[in-house]
């Protein structure tokens, strides 16, 4: 039993157990209510939905299976003789693990056998889409499942394979947050395989299905469509090209393995980040040159600032002896072998790398056109997600740093964005 004092001294995020008690409920429910009100953009309207009603329990079989089968042939790719090891950096536990870094591998691989798939065998991609409602429905309860297994293993663990975050002692709060550091079967590592592969590839593979529905449907393709769904490919390709980037982030290092990276990974992920192409391919809105021409420049400004801030941060603190490294402008600190970098982007607003996201986002809204507010969703709900998690990364820098972080923040003053925020 923990002493009370400990308990006491516990500090809650997310609003505590009941907070992330409604982000458990609610989450689920908006990714349904989102595909639904994305299918609603079809020319059939309600009565597309209430079609697609009858068959739900049965399509919930079959959603079952591809999705299990899915992850199945993923951790088969992830276990496989491709790629290579790599060791990470120390977890907070203090901890160096070895991980199988063969992401991109398993994305090539991937997009071969859907082609093979497609084109050889004559299996229907776009019927992935047809039941993607279903699929949404039984991924999150998946993840539900996955998070309860997380949960008993971890309970039989030590305290010090556990995170700090989900040691609270309420059961509901660390169910959420995550209670051990780096769940292993075998060198099997369940965060590390889930946080990249199963959930950002199957977002693409779904909108590859969104693809091929339209061109199954009509018989052509609108530029929309296709560039979104190349730059989401882009942006995916590009996380798993930098695979070892993944290995210095706080989810690795700090988080543990539960509800909220579960659920994030492998529901969220997947089945919220296409509401933008699900809109594009339901309401096959006719969006003006100009917009098309602006999201294309937003896109590749913002892939450029995204890619390079965080190459030079991983940079900076992963090889420190580089010689490109020592001439960059720093602010030492008092935390052994952490300095700040105040060089490059990192001189520019104090999360570069948000920056460049944040534009990423706001030139796939803009591919969506004017016409409706659904496509906002996305871009408004990652907003909110990438100045909350500033504002985290803020108070956390402060306590951390002191004195050298308020000097980071008089020779930077901006956050995000310059002469804004
Ligand atoms: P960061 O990679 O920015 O990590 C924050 C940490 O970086 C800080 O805690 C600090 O850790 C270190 N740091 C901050 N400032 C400096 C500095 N000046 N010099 C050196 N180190 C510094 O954030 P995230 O891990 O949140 O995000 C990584 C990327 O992933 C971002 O591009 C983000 O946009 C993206 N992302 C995408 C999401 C999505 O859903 N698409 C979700 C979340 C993130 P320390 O000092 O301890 O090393």
């Amino acid at each position: 039993m923990e002493p009370k004092a400990e308990k006491r001294a516990f500090e809650y995020a997310f609003g505590g157990p009941l907070g992330v008690l409604g982000i458990m409920l609610a989450l689920p429910l908006a990714i349904n209510v989102m595909i639904l009100f994305g299918i609603c953009y079809n020319e059939d309207g309600f009565a597309g939905i209430l079609e697609r009603l009858n068959g739900f329990f049965d399509d919930c079989w079959t959603a079952l299976w591809c999705l299990l089968g899915w992850f199945l042939f993923q951790a088969v790719l992830y276990l496989s003789p491709l790629g290579k090891d790599i060791v990470g950096l120390p977890l907070s536990t203090g901890q160096r693990l070895k991980y199988r870094c063969n992401g991109f591998h398993a994305f090539v691989v991937t997009a071969g056998v859907a082609l093979i798939a497609q084109f050889v065998l004559g299996l229907q991609l776009y019927r992935l889409f047809e039941i993607i409602w279903p699929m949404a429905s039984v991924a999150c309860g998946l993840c539900f499942a996955l998070s309860v297994y997380l949960y008993i293993r971890a309970l039989f663990r030590r305290t010090d394979e556990l995170a700090q975050h989900g040691m609270s002692g309420n059961h509901i709060y660390d169910f959420f947050m995550g209670r051990e550091l780096n769940p292993r079967t075998g060198k099997f590592d369940w965060k590390y395989f889930c946080e990249l592969r199963p959930g950002l590839i199957g977002w693409i593979m779904l909108e590859l299905s969104m693809v091929a529905f339209e061109y199954h449907t009509t018989g052509s393709c609108s530029l929309p469509l296709v560039l979104l769904t190349a730059f989401h490919a882009w942006y995916v390709g590009d996380a798993l090209w930098n695979e070892p980037a993944l290995l210095s982030t706080k989810d690795i290092i700090e988080e543990g393995f539960g509800f909220m990276l579960v659920f994030g990974d492998m529901a969220w992920v997947p089945f919220f980040y296409s509401s933008q192409t699900l809109y594009l391919v339901s309401a096959r809105p006719d969006v003006p040159w100009l917009l098309v021409f602006i999201s294309i420049v937003l896109h590749l400004v913002g892939y450029v600032i995204f890619r390079q801030s965080n190459l030079q941060k991983n940079l900076f603190r992963n090889s420190p002896n580089d010689p490109r490294v020592k001439a960059w402008k720093t602010i030492p600190t008092s935390v052994l072998g952490k300095n700040l970098l105040c060089d490059g982007w990192w001189s520019f607003v104090r999360h570069p790398n948000y920056l460049g996201d944040l534009l990423l986002a706001m030139s796939w809204t803009l591919m969506c056109g004017l016409d409706s507010f659904y496509p906002f969703i996305y871009c408004g709900y990652f907003f909110a997600l990438l100045i909350h998690r500033e504002i985290r990364d803020e108070e956390v820098c402060s306590k951390k740093y002191g004195d050298a972080w308020k000097e980071f923040r008089t020779r930077v003053p901006y956050r995000i964005f310059p002469f804004v925020f």
